[in-house]
């Protein structure tokens, strides 16, 4: 079967490009492993409750946002959303801060009397980067296809344009929070909404974001959903339970793939999966394949997460406007995913909405903990998950949830009427996102901002979503879509940068 374009995953980088592509009359087709399509963005069902792998809500959902405008675009149709405006409940060494929704500043000063000047710098700061980084009024071209001249250009604007992201928001969390203040507790809060090892701008839009993000009625399905919608709308094909095993490569081009079934689609080809694995898919007798893996050997992946899906019967315990719970211990800014244990690791647990007729409150905690932990997780280095990854799977969530005990009641854990886990491996596994990355790279000062280009080193061969420019998160992999298919679309005369603002003129 002859097509423009193969695409390898339905994840929202996949299913964005695709959509571009097929808006402007490329026969395109989305291969995709799973009998859903979303990657990360799916959302699965448990005892009838729905619960999404782990974003709890998102800012770019909002009216006027990536999200909503990208849909748009397409013809599709809008994913209905409520806002999500709960407040925040922080366990810090076993004392609580309460933080209120759209009172972040109050709330912190109340709790931190001794602190008010630091609190208002942390929270001035935060807010100065996250306008600086939405101050640009149109996308900016990715750096590696700038000429030197503009590359200079570029960063001379920058250092007057967005002084306090030169200054703070590309520098690591745990730098900046020490220049700004000595109250560990405070640090501790800061970074307990996300906490990973990333730059401080990572934080300045959490927080900045924190009471504005939106959640689909449906769930975060709704989203890949609406994409898919769209895709066939335009012509474009998805395929699911189709699993590429095979990049087929002739006369030095990409011109197809294999899938694990034997079935052979032929066309340019554009992967959504990370490139550790994609590279895997090119023979061997390919000279650029060693080269490709030569050059992503060293980086560094965004530190995983092992999650705790549970859902909860709240008319045995209610949670009240609670939309997060953070249960974390003083030194946890300063340490790394590679230090935590179950015991110790923080734990941010998210309060899911719901769907219309879930029967229980879904709630997932995300805790950082890292993909090589216990020999990886028991399974001789990650080749096997045996009856040893069980046991320890279900000693990690017995700990995690004796420790959510200990700070919620028994009466919490007596309502739960479903708990699971899921690994690094688990992630992994699901996406084939490298070490069940789900950021791509690592986004600390040393690795934030060296790129990986869309093309690569094979003609006719390119990459899409978190591993690429831009970047991680929803948004940022629906803007690796963006960018690919323009760079596509360019050879055909089509500006697609122009085509947009004049379609929201
Ligand atoms: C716990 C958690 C919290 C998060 N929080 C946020 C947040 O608050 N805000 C935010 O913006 N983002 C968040 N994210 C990140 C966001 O979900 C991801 O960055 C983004 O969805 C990645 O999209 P992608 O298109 O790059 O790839 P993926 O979603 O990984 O999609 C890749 C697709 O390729 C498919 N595939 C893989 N191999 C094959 C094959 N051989 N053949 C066919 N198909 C294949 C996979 O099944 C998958 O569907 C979070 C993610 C997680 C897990």
């Amino acid at each position: 079967m002859q097509y423009d374009y193969v695409v390898i995953g339905a994840g929202m980088g996949g299913l964005t490009v695709a959509n571009f592509l097929a808006k402007y009359g490329k026969k395109v087709l989305v291969l995709e492993k799973h009998s859903i399509p979303g990657g990360l963005v799916t959302s699965f069902a448990r005892r009838g409750v729905h619960f999404d792998l782990g974003i709890l809500g998102l800012y770019e959902l909002d009216e006027g946002q990536t999200i909503p405008q990208f849909l748009e675009f397409w013809g599709a149709s809008q994913v209905p959303t409520r806002p999500l405006r709960g407040n925040l409940k922080c366990f810090i060494d076993g004392t609580e801060f309460d933080i209120e929704a759209g009172k972040v500043r109050e709330s912190l000063l109340e709790q931190f009397p001794k602190n008010r000047d630091d609190v208002n710098r942390v929270l001035d700061i935060m807010h100065a980067i996250n306008k600086e980084m939405h101050s640009g009024k149109e996308a900016p071209e990715p750096p590696y296809d700038m000429t030197l001249f503009q590359l200079v250009k570029f960063g001379m604007n920058a250092m007057r344009q967005r002084p306090m992201f030169m200054k703070y928001g590309n520098k690591d969390a745990r730098r900046v929070l020490d220049s700004l203040t000595t109250c560990d507790e405070l640090k501790t809060a800061v970074y307990s909404k996300a906490p990973y090892p990333m730059v401080f701008m990572a934080f300045a839009y959490q927080w900045s974001v924190y009471g504005e993000s939106r959640y689909p009625v449906a769930g975060m399905q709704a989203i890949p959903d609406a994409a898919v919608e769209s895709l066939r709308n335009q012509g474009g094909e998805l395929k699911l339970n189709a699993e590429v095993a095979e990049i087929l490569i002739g006369n030095g081009r990409a011109c197809g793939v294999r899938t694990t079934d034997g079935s052979v689609y032929r066309g340019a080809v554009i992967s959504n999966v990370s490139p550790q694995f994609t590279y895997e898919w090119i023979p061997d007798t390919v000279a650029a394949k060693a080269r490709m893996k030569a050059a992503i050997a060293r980086r560094r992946i965004f530190e995983p997460a092992a999650a705790l899906f549970m859902a909860l019967d709240e008319s045995r315990y209610s949670l009240g406007d609670l939309e997060s719970i953070s249960i974390v211990s003083t030194r946890d800014y300063r340490m790394t995913t590679g230090e935590y244990r179950p015991d110790t690791a923080p734990i941010c647990i998210n309060v899911y909405p719901g769907i219309e007729g879930d029967e229980f409150r879904p709630l997932v905690a995300i805790i950082p903990i890292s993909y090589e932990y216990h020999n990886f997780w028991e399974t001789e280095a990650g080749r096997k998950r045996g009856q040893s990854y069980r046991a320890l799977k279900q000693e990690v969530e017995a700990t995690l949830l004796h420790r959510i005990e200990q700070h919620l009641g028994t009466g919490f854990t007596n309502a739960l009427v479903h708990h699971e886990l899921s690994t690094p491996l688990t992630f992994e596994r699901y996406t084939y996102s490298k070490n069940g990355s789900f950021m791509g790279w690592s986004i600390t000062q040393r690795d934030y901002g060296k790129f990986l280009r869309q093309r690569t080193d094979i003609d006719d061969l390119y990459l899409v979503g978190q591993w690429v420019f831009p970047g991680f998160g929803v948004a940022g992999v629906m803007a690796s879509g963006y960018y690919l298919a323009k760079e596509i679309l360019k050879s055909d005369g089509v500006d697609l940068k122009k085509d947009f603002a004049k379609f929201f003129a």
